[in-house]
């Protein structure tokens, strides 16, 4: 999978050592490339782009990893002692995310052996603290990762920051097609458009319902009878209303053809706003996640773009994300857990087994009985993660839980649907998500982890708050008000 996204190892040092240090150290960083290159915790490819030695080397080098479009992200490297003044200009125009790993070529010091030139040739103790000090002074978003290089916890932690990085990368080019406004009269899925393309860089533009019930119309019986082909392979048919599949499939043959016409990564639809259709796309929407495009119920367009971005760092996972919502709480004492599902819209990606597709009516919206993919989702260790506009500014919400099997089977629930465990507890957990303004709607992810997602927006610049194990609602106070100021 490394091949769509790459990352430039970039190595610093100077002429002071002479050409066969520089050369000795180039050795080294080709190895190590190499190696990194063969862990399976290392999921991109890793380029090694030299040794660095120069301003203008440094400079040009960093400027071009700008406008190469698949470099996800630098790592920097000081094997010797790298002077930092020559790194101003590079990282100062450098806007891939960067990542400053601190380690040595040799894993333990030599005692016997080691002496002046040893010590020279490995100084990364001394080299990465002049680079620390640049970074620092230039208020570079980075981050650092210390550990010895042939350690497989160092190169998972690399491997994490590598994700976050994609996630950005992605972020930055993400197109939302809205068929139709948001739901009307709802305050969370609202926001600053203008304010994400800049921060965030997505692109969230609305398409006319007619237009989409127009493609409907011309889907041929060729593509709908490879689209029910598709449905029965992948699900268990537990209905005899053919027809309302059918009718799902073209959706879905439809909506398919306008994302890829429009290179969209992500979309939204509303029940309010539904035109000549006759079902709310429901399974259509669900076989569409699955394959990793970002959507968003009631025009939500912010949870959509964040389900593209997520999907995109999971490449390779195998556990799974969706579109969720929080739905009902469970009180019983000492076994409390919050049920998540939505009217239709859940992924079978976080399926724990295979799911039947159901046909049940929709009590609203007023439109025919859609088809829709039933089943429960997996348990687990998961996160729910939302983004807000809070007027100003986004912030990220990420929420540790404990994704649970039901005590009880829901015979009469006609959706899909998981049942969590917020952290630290119920209570707590949940007055700070809503002490937070969590949405109602997340993506539910069970590969990635709070750490992947505090990097993202530290990359993007934006507010992360991460509800966990230790949360305590005077900590959050606090840090909600700081935010307030540091974000302002
Ligand atoms: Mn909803």
């Amino acid at each position: 999978m490394g091949n769509k996204y790459e990352f430039w190892f970039v190595v610093g040092s100077q002429h002071l050592y002479g050409p066969s240090v520089l050369e000795e150290v180039a050795n080294h960083s080709k190895i190590m490339t190499d190696e990194f290159n063969k862990s399976r915790n290392i999921p991109f490819n890793v380029c090694f782009k030299g040794v660095v030695t120069t301003t203008d080397e440094i400079t040009s080098l960093l400027t071009k990893a700008n406008n190469t479009s698949n470099c996800a992200g630098v790592i920097t490297w000081m094997h010797t002692f790298s002077p930092s003044k020559m790194w101003i200009r590079g990282l100062d125009l450098l806007e891939k995310p960067y990542l400053h790993i601190t380690t040595q070529y040799n894993r333990e010091i030599p005692y016997e052996l080691i002496d002046m030139n040893f010590m020279n040739t490995n100084q990364s103790a001394h080299g990465d603290r002049e680079h620390g000090f640049i970074s620092a002074r230039l208020r570079k978003k980075r981050k650092i990762i210390s550990g010895f290089w042939e350690d497989e916890t160092m190169r998972c932690r690399i491997g994490d920051w590598m994700r976050s990085a994609v996630g950005a990368v992605f972020s930055r080019q993400v197109k939302v097609m809205r068929l139709g406004d948001n739901m009307r009269y709802v305050a969370v899925t609202e926001g600053d458009k203008i304010q994400a393309e800049k921060k965030l860089g997505w692109s969230v533009n609305s398409y006319g319902v007619g237009s989409f019930a127009n493609m409907v119309k011309k889907v041929t019986n060729e593509q709908l009878v490879a689209k029910m082909r598709e449905y029965r392979e992948k699900y268990i048919i537990d209905t005899t209303n053919l027809e309302s599949i059918e009718y799902q499939a073209t959706l879905e043959v439809a909506l398919e053809e306008m994302i890829v016409d429009g290179g969209f990564h992500a979309y939204t639809n509303s029940f309010e706003d539904l035109y000549e259709l006759d079902q709310l796309p429901g399974l259509a929407s669900q076989n569409i996640m699955s394959k990793g495009i970002g959507f968003g119920a009631e025009g939500d367009w912010k949870t959509a773009a964040l389900e593209s971005i997520m999907s995109e760092m999971s490449k390779g996972l195998t556990k799974g994300l969706s579109f969720i919502e929080d739905y009902t709480y469970n009180f019983k004492k000492d076994n409390e857990s919050i049920l998540g599902a939505h009217m239709l819209e859940v992924s079978p990606a976080i399926a724990i087994d295979k799911p039947k597709i159901q046909v049940h009516d929709l009590s609203i919206g007023g439109r025919k009985a859609p088809a829709r993919l039933v089943f429960k989702a997996k348990t687990g260790n998961a996160i729910l993660v939302t983004i807000i506009d809070m007027g100003g500014r986004f912030r990220m919400i990420v929420h540790d839980i404990t994704a649970i099997t039901p005590e009880h089977d829901m015979p009469n629930l006609p959706v899909a649907y998981a049942m969590w465990k917020p952290m630290p507890d119920m209570n707590t957990g949940n007055e700070a998500w809503i002490r937070c303004g969590g949405t109602h709607h997340s993506v539910i992810s069970y590969d990635l982890t709070a750490q992947h997602m505090k990097d993202f927006a530290e990359i993007m610049g934006i507010e992360c708050i991460h509800i966990n194990k230790k949360t305590t609602i005077d900590e959050l106070k606090m840090t909600l008000a700081m935010g307030d100021l540091i974000y302002k």
